[in-house]
């Protein structure tokens, strides 16, 4: 089981998020807590640490949300459960079925905002797509999350109740074959700008108790926050994805404006200090494929010569079209030889295959429902504080 070190990642403030229905804001949503925490919580209800690890059987291996069916727990714990905690799962607003068997759901997320998570099975594997925040402020040129604007974090509740509320519409069943096998965070959102969060929910996705899964499995994708990548490495041990997009800085930063702040060989050192220190794996460099963009065989070589000697591989998405997009998608030949480039320089390159184009569920293509947007986006913001230069803060 990955623990994190003991200062680390307290999840009271997910328990009672801003936005999360407010009816019963002071009951403790026991799906935002990881062991320690729930255990906690039994001892300050008058019971003792080991029913915690009884509830995470009850809440995750057998995908029990009723206090009364609890049968092991004693009356009196289950009525001082009842009375101070619930089982608080993001309700569902609509569910479509695309024609290659991907699922997306768009969840509610109170005030009217909404947020989405995607199923997409494959023979060998089930992957959850979840969503961290309400919109984006990273503002990537090329992603329609970001042209949402960003609206507030998802509590660990919340993303924790997204691979809950998946496993029941999916039909698990307790003891039954697993359905979801992996869970990615590539959904709508920045999982590092959403930290202390992210990292109490990657703690129930891998206890043992919980959900259990490899760190193998679950993956965090990062359009690259530099310092949040070093704090990761101490805090957590699951894939890393970073989304690099382009070979030089110039072009980086006019799609990814992150890295006007944090340019690609910062970026890089914190990738590499990641598998040194935790994951001891590779990172996969995610790269969108943007026609007459980013996908010359000259920019491939680039790519090569970045990454070669590091443990690095590279997966290529065809960039996915959404409205008021002015990109458009590399040919199939020209993606095709761009990963033999790759190849050919000694980077393991694959191609992703998009998924759930027809309802809008493949990547980049998460909207959600956001509004009252807090914070500028990012881009904007840089570009008003004269785009380029390094001093630049973000409220990241
Ligand atoms: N915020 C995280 C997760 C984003 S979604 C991150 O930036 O990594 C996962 C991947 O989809 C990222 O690499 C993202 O850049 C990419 N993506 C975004 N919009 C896309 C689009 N329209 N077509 C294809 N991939 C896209």
């Amino acid at each position: 089981m990955q623990r994190a070190d003991s200062d680390a990642v307290t999840d009271a403030a997910s328990a009672a998020a801003p936005g999360v229905e407010g009816t019963a804001a002071a009951r403790v949503n026991l799906l935002g807590l990881p062991r320690a925490e729930l255990e906690a919580l039994c001892v300050s209800l008058g019971s003792r640490p080991f029913r915690g690890r009884q509830l995470m059987g009850w809440l995750y291996k057998r995908g029990c949300d009723r206090f009364e069916e609890m049968t092991d727990l004693a009356r009196e714990f289950r009525a001082a459960l009842a009375e101070g905690a619930e089982v608080r799962l993001p309700s569902i607003l609509t569910v479509q079925h695309a024609s290659d068997g991907t699922t997306k759901w768009l969840l509610a997320a109170g005030d009217s905002q909404a947020f989405e998570m995607v199923y997409i099975p494959e023979v060998d594997r089930g992957t959850l797509c979840i969503s961290s925040q309400v919109g984006c402020a990273l503002d990537c040129a090329f992603c329609s999350t970001a042209q949402q604007g960003f609206n507030r974090n998802l509590s660990t509740a919340e993303m924790v109740g997204q691979v809950w509320l998946a496993n029941r519409e999916l039909g698990f069943k307790a003891g039954g074959e697993r359905i979801i096998t992996n869970v990615v965070l590539m959904g709508m959102g920045e999982p590092l700008a959403n930290f202390r969060n992210v990292v109490a929910a990657l703690q129930i996705l891998l206890d043992d108790l919980a959900f259990d899964l490899s760190r193998r499995r679950v993956t965090l994708s990062t359009s690259g926050l530099v310092p949040q990548i070093y704090r990761l490495a101490r805090y957590s041990n699951v894939a890393l994805a970073v989304s690099l997009h382009a070979p030089d800085d110039a072009l980086r930063s006019q799609l990814v404006p992150i890295n006007r702040v944090h340019p690609i060989a910062e970026l890089l050192e914190a990738c590499w200090h990641y598998i040194d220190e935790r994951n001891g794996r590779s990172v996969t460099f995610e790269y969108v494929m943007l026609e007459g963009v980013n996908d010359a065989p000259e920019q491939a070589r680039a790519v090569a010569r970045l990454l070669r000697g590091h443990p690095a591989k590279v997966n290529l998405i065809p960039f996915n079209p959404f409205p008021g997009s002015h990109f458009r998608r590399s040919s199939d030949e020209v993606i095709v030889r761009f990963r033999d480039e790759l190849n050919d320089g000694g980077i393991i390159a694959t191609i992703r295959r998009p998924r759930g184009l027809d309802i809008d569920a493949a990547c980049g293509q998460l909207v959600g429902r956001v509004h009252d947007r807090t914070i500028v986006r990012l881009g904007r913001k840089m570009a008003a504080a004269h785009a380029g230069s390094r001093g630049v803060q973000t409220t990241i």
